[in-house]
Parts: C-alpha cells; structure tokens; sequence
C-alpha cells in the first residue's frame, strides 16, 4: 500500500459535506465487529498514514448504495446537503427497522468538516446512535460535536507503523475531551512497531483515558494480518502491564469478503 497525500477539504457552503460514499455494511474493527451499521464516509484527511488505503479524496460525486448493502450504487454531486442524506436513511430506517445499530461517522477524518456536521449529527442522532470514527488529532473541532456521540473509536497514530510524525499533544487533548463518553483507542500495529513507542501511546491513554480499552490492530496486508503472532502477544503483553484492557482484534473484513 502506498502512501497518501494529504487532502483537505475544498471550501462548500458550511452546511454541506464533501462526501465519499454512503453504505451498510459490517463493523469489521475493534470492539462493534458484527455489528451492522450505516457508513458515512467523509472527504479528506489531515494525516498521511503509509498504510493508508482509503479513498478519501474529495470528488465531483458521492456515492450511494441503491439499497443497503446490495453493493450496487448511484452518484450523487458534491458537496451533499443535509437533506438528501436524511432522505435516503429515513428510507432505509423504514425498509430495514432494527437492522442498523449506528450510523458510523468516517473517513478520511470526519472532523476535518466538523463545521457542517454541527448542523448535521444533531439531525442524524435522530435516526441512529452516532459513532465516529477518527484520528483524534482534531481536539478543538470535536467538543461540539461531543453531546451528540455514543462511541468514539479513536486511532492514535504510532510513527513506527505510520512513518509520519505521532501527533502527541493532539492526542492528548483528545483523549481529554472524548474520556467521558463510550469508545476505545486503536493501534494499528505493523511489522516495525517498537515497544518504546507503543509504550509511550498506552501511558497516555492510561493516564487520560482509562475507561477506554485499547485494541491492538494488526496491520492488514493482502488480507492478511501482517505481524507475526509472537510479536503481537510481545506487544500486547507489555502493553497490559500498564493498562490491562488491552486486546488484540484483527480486521475482518478480508475473512468475510468484505471491502
Ligand atoms: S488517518 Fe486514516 S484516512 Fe487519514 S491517512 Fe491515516 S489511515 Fe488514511
């Protein structure tokens, strides 16, 4: 997987979303795999993971499951309005009552328009519980936003795995502010990670955070976790000592033949 560059987001009105795509699918990380949930994938990332596969890159469409998970799906100008999208989900909320359990805000970094998703997660929370999905770099376009959430999954972005600088301070302040609401913390872990480093993530979330269990996430490669199983349980077990909610949860998209 190559790297990304950095996108951010075109100027739209400030109720407007630069939008990628809508669908249903599975959960396939962290503590929610299983669960089904509605995706709503946000244009643009302030960071550049090496990893990083996701098309975030905003365009002159978004995309738009015909019916939830069918794979089959229709486009739609940029940027989206609040309108249309409350129309299609109070079209699958009637079609599939009880299906969804959240509507899943991600990206790129949703917060990057954490603007216009202040006029839009009210209006979502009134369809499905909201849980957002972020790199927990963007502390101050969070707060707002803060009420609305039922669960955070937080990533924060080891160097040793990412190859760009971990935003430290960032994550700080992020983890401050999130602490109170449900959610977990995400480390992706490739095969280079250092146990220094790792370390020095599971002191700051036992320090601001420790309601938060962390999840160890195996770096994906050709559908395959990418890390040895004795570097994962080295990993896991250091990592425990200080903060004993740590668990190691692989993606599982690959094995259900999921995107
Ligand atoms: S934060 Fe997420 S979307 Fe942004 S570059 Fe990293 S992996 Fe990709």
């Amino acid at each position: 997987m190559s790297g990304n560059r950095k996108t951010l987001v075109p100027a739209t009105a400030r109720t407007d979303l630069q939008l990628i795509e809508l669908f249903s699918s599975l959960q396939g990380e962290g503590l929610h795999i299983g669960r089904r949930e509605i995706f709503l994938r946000l244009a643009g990332c302030n960071l550049g993971c090496a990893y990083c596969d996701t098309p975030y890159a905003a365009g002159d469409v978004w995309t738009v499951e015909r019916e939830p998970g069918s794979g089959r799906f229709e486009s739609y100008p940029n940027p989206a309005s609040l309108e249309r999208c409350l129309d299609i989900l109070d079209d699958w909320c009637d079609r599939g009552s009880g299906l969804h359990s959240a509507l899943n805000l991600t990206g790129g970094e949703p917060l990057l328009q954490g603007e216009a998703l202040q006029t839009w997660v009210p209006e979502l929370r009134q369809r499905l519980p909201i849980h957002l999905e972020t790199n927990g770099s963007l502390p101050a376009a969070l707060s707002p936003l803060l009420p609305f959430l039922s669960f955070l999954s937080i990533d924060l972005k080891l160097a040793d795995t990412c190859e760009e600088p971990t935003p430290w301070d960032c994550h700080r302040e992020f983890l401050r502010l999130a602490c109170h609401k449900p959610g977990q913390v995400k480390l992706v872990v490739g095969p280079a990670q250092g146990e220094q480093e790792l370390l020095k993530a599971v002191r700051l979330v036992a320090d601001e955070a420790p309601g938060y269990p962390i999840i160890l996430q195996p770096l994906t490669e050709k559908g395959r976790p990418s890390v040895s199983g004795e570097h994962l349980l080295r990993l896991q077990e250091i990592a425990a000592a200080i903060h004993p909610e740590t668990l190691v949860i692989p993606q599982v998209h690959p094995l259900l033949n999921l995107a």
